[in-house]
């Protein structure tokens, strides 16, 4: 863990701010919310989409913190203040994710008692190769990420 420990509330992806102390959580990279466990309530599907493409839509949200009532995500800073979300879906960096949905949706399927997300066709075309670039960009990360599975639930 590093940060400050707080989690997105819709992608659990870890903030990444500098240091203890910030006025508010962000996160350079966000992933589809099924991997924070989020599912269409309808379907009891994982959701694909990305919090910062859903914070630009219509959709609304809801879970303990709203006391299951419907909420927008264009005004989550209502129950999350602290944290930014930026709408701003950065393609690239986000093909790591899908790549991780895409290989491990059962997987998380099974973990989070949910059915597997519906991920887009165009998604199971992302290679490997796309899936690590688009990671090395978002966090600079130098050299080489294993993809074995058990990395990939670590990164998780
Ligand atoms: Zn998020
Ligand atoms: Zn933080």
């Amino acid at each position: 863990m590093f940060g400050c420990g707080q989690q997105c509330p819709f992608c659990k992806v870890p903030c990444e701010a500098g240091g203890k102390t910030h006025k508010q959580h962000s996160a350079a990279v966000h992933r589809p919310q099924g991997l924070g466990s989020c599912r269409n309530i309808h379907t009891e599907k994982l959701d694909e989409t990305l919090c910062t493409t859903d914070v630009q839509s219509e959709k609304k949200f809801k879970g303990t913190d709203t006391e299951q009532k419907w909420h927008p995500y264009k005004e989550y800073t209502t129950y999350y203040p602290d944290w930014h979300i930026p709408p701003d879906p950065t393609k690239e960096a986000s093909d790591y994710w899908k790549y991780v949905l895409v290989q491990y949706n059962d997987k998380f399927a099974q973990e989070f008692k949910a059915k597997p997300a519906d991920v887009p066709e165009a998604w199971r075309s992302i290679t490997k190769r796309q899936a690590l670039r688009g990671l090395k960009e978002a966090f600079n990360i130098r050299g080489t990420v294993s993809f074995s599975s058990g990395a990939a639930q670590r990164l998780v």
